[in-house]
């Protein structure tokens, strides 16, 4: 079982974390709203979790276009 934590934009897997029982408390899961953890947080059907993050690189496109936080996905 693993955590990984892709790109929501790029798709960009960031890292991962290989664990056997994961401690969703652990992730900081429960600071998240419910709206929040259903839009961040997939479970993937090997058991896997994915986490949405943004990478350095769109939040750096982002910053420089701040219209194209209207698009979800611009890169594809
Ligand atoms: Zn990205």
């Amino acid at each position: 079982m693993a955590i990984l934590y892709k790109c929501r934009h790029c798709k960009q897997l960031l890292g991962t974390i290989n664990q056997d029982v994961i401690d969703a408390k652990l992730l900081g899961f429960q600071a998240l709203s419910s709206e929040d953890r259903k839009e961040m947080i997939q479970y993937v059907e090997n058991g896997d979790i994915e986490i949405k993050v943004i990478c350095e690189d769109c939040q750096d496109t982002l910053e420089h276009n701040p219209h194209y936080h209207a698009l979800d996905s611009f890169i594809q």
